[in-house]
């Protein structure tokens, strides 16, 4: 990054892909033999760019990817034309011909959308998803004894996978767990042969059971903690830099932000760093114990969060230190699950919400030129 840059920027966003592809790594050594790790990318890769991150996984050796839209599937398509691209939300009226001229394969969710793709588009592969407990997409099981009695449904195309999705693989106890796997077993029995699919990144850590033929993780590539009573096993990706564009010295009882929500104790000292809530720092994140790091200092986050600041208590700081231009670590090591929760939410929600104003920097970003 040039200085000019630096000058510019309110926020720097740190986006490491080198720590993408070794999520991706360590993921793969976990699963049971025969088991591939695909990369979800839905969501603009999760808000930190699906063409770079896709490029990234591919180079380490992804080759399958999934993503939520057809929109998402087109753009990733030009990125990668070598990989295999799966759309989850499935195959709506009219959109056949955009399937097939990208390669994209749709994930079937009902009989009607195994029908049309049969019709429209003969011999081209797909995937049927079938519910076993989400009650959100995917084949009830009455549909599936549909397929099971009437086989010739489901001829004519090649079925590239049969999987399901878990509802509560971030809580290892749950026993919907095992009773989604149980019925995942006995119902793809009733389709014709095909690699299965179970996890995500929580489900790859409830065992080999759940692994089938392939994995689908996306949050665990991106550093969100798939075992969330246990330590991380991920690396973090993002590191987020807010920049201070003012410092003030206040008195005792004065107010902080809109609201008035944060009255002080003693006489102390504001910085103010430009990075706030249209940004996708969560406004819920106001007044609850989140904090930015600073040479190793915590300075807690207090007041309201606004839309394009957010104030820190910066009492006792060397002014040295703690200046105009200065950056505070807003997401580091610390993770943004720990940020999340202290928006009242989860990791998931504070990367797809990072904001487009923010400077972005990419490490270990492949060459363009070279092979994905
Ligand atoms: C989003 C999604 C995934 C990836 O889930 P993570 O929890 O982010 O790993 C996998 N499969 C389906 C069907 C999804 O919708």
């Amino acid at each position: 990054m040039t200085d000019q840059d630096q000058k510019r920027a309110g926020a720097i966003l740190e986006i490491d892909l080198e720590a993408v592809a070794e999520n991706w790594r360590r993921l793969s050594a976990k699963l049971a033999a025969g088991a591939s790790c695909a990369g979800v990318v839905k969501a603009d890769g999760y808000g930190l760019g699906a063409a770079k991150v896709g490029r990234a996984l591919a180079k380490a050796g992804c080759r399958l990817f999934f993503v939520a839209t057809l929109g998402e599937g087109i753009a990733l398509r030009r990125a990668l034309p070598e990989v295999e691209i799966a759309v989850l939300n499935g195959l709506l009226p009219g959109t056949e011909s955009d399937f097939a001229a990208y390669r994209l394969m749709p994930v079937l969710n009902d009989l009607g959308q195994i029908a049309n793709w049969k019709r429209f588009t003969p011999g081209l592969p797909a995937m049927v998803q079938i519910d076993t407990g989400m009650a959100r997409l995917g084949l009830p099981t009455a549909e599936v004894a549909r397929l099971e009695a009437s086989p010739e449904l489901l001829a004519g195309f090649p079925l590239r996978a049969v999987m399901s999705h878990l509802a509560c693989s971030d809580e290892r106890d749950h026993d919907l767990n095992a009773r989604q796997l149980a019925t995942f077993e006995a119902l793809r029995k009733k389709l014709p042969p095909a690699a299965a699919s179970l996890a995500a990144s929580s489900g790859i850590f409830l065992g080999s059971a759940y692994h089938f033929d392939f994995v689908r993780p996306g949050a665990a590539l991106y550093g969100v903690n798939p075992t969330p009573d246990d330590l991380n096993p991920m690396v973090q990706v993002v590191h987020l830099k807010g920049k201070i564009i003012q410092t003030r010295e206040i008195d005792r009882d004065s107010t902080v932000g809109y609201g008035a929500t944060h009255r002080m104790d003693e006489p102390g000292r504001i910085a103010t760093v430009a990075v706030g809530y249209a940004d996708g720092w969560l406004r819920s994140a106001s007044n609850r114990g989140g904090f930015a790091l600073l040479s190793g200092h915590k300075l807690p986050i207090i007041g309201r969060i606004s839309m394009d600041l957010m104030t820190l208590d910066a009492t006792g700081l060397d002014p040295a230190l703690c200046h105009p231009g200065a950056f505070v670590e807003l997401i580091g090591e610390n993770g943004v699950d720990a940020v999340g929760a202290t928006a009242g939410t989860i990791g998931y929600e504070v990367l797809t919400s990072l904001g487009r104003r923010y400077h972005r920097v990419y490490k270990g970003e492949p060459m363009s030129d070279e092979p994905a």
